[in-house]
């Protein structure tokens, strides 16, 4: 079974990363979110809710599946028993930190391969921090979510 991990911060999940998503299950059997824990910074959305409503979201696809992890996103790759990392490019700015980060997991594993896919051109401009951006101002970020994606908002800090 070819198994990819899709790891990011995904603070908040938006329609750009529902698209790799949705793409790369035409390349592999099963995909594993994984939402890496920043042990620096706790971020936007607690790492729990992140994963609540991602599982919620995907509860009906049984390909994807959505987990939290801490360390390197190689090791972690390792566990799932994942050979492919999957991530996502917008931009050049993207494409070079890309490139590093393949590299160096290249040179701790060459048998984990880095799939990149290139962004739908209408949603290059979606990154999360655009999201939070908006929602600080108090704006509505539902139309840059995917549908059936919900946040208990409660617990997001402003
Ligand atoms: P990270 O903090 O690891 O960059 P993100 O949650 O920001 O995590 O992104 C996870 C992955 O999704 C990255 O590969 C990023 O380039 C990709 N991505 C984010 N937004 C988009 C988008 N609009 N279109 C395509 N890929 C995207």
């Amino acid at each position: 079974m070819n198994k990819a991990i899709f790891p990011g911060s995904f603070d908040p999940f938006t329609l750009g990363h529902a698209d790799i998503v949705e793409r790369g299950l035409r390349l592999f059997d099963h995909i594993t979110i994984a939402v890496g824990i920043n042990e620096q910074k706790s971020g936007w959305i607690p790492v729990e809710e992140r994963v609540r409503a991602l599982r919620e979201l995907y509860k009906d696809e049984p390909r994807v599946s959505v987990e939290s992890y801490n360390g390197l996103t190689i090791d972690f790759a390792h566990e799932q028993g994942a050979r492919f990392i999957l991530r996502g490019l917008r931009t050049h700015k993207d494409y070079e930190y890309e490139l590093g980060m393949a590299d160096v997991n290249r040179k701790l594993d060459a048998h984990i391969e880095t799939v990149v896919l290139f962004t739908e051109a209408d949603l290059a401009n979606i990154s999360s921090s655009v999201v939070r951006e908006l929602a600080h101002f108090g704006r509505d970020i539902r139309p840059w979510l995917p549908t059936g994606l919900e946040y208990r908002i409660k617990d997001i800090k402003d």
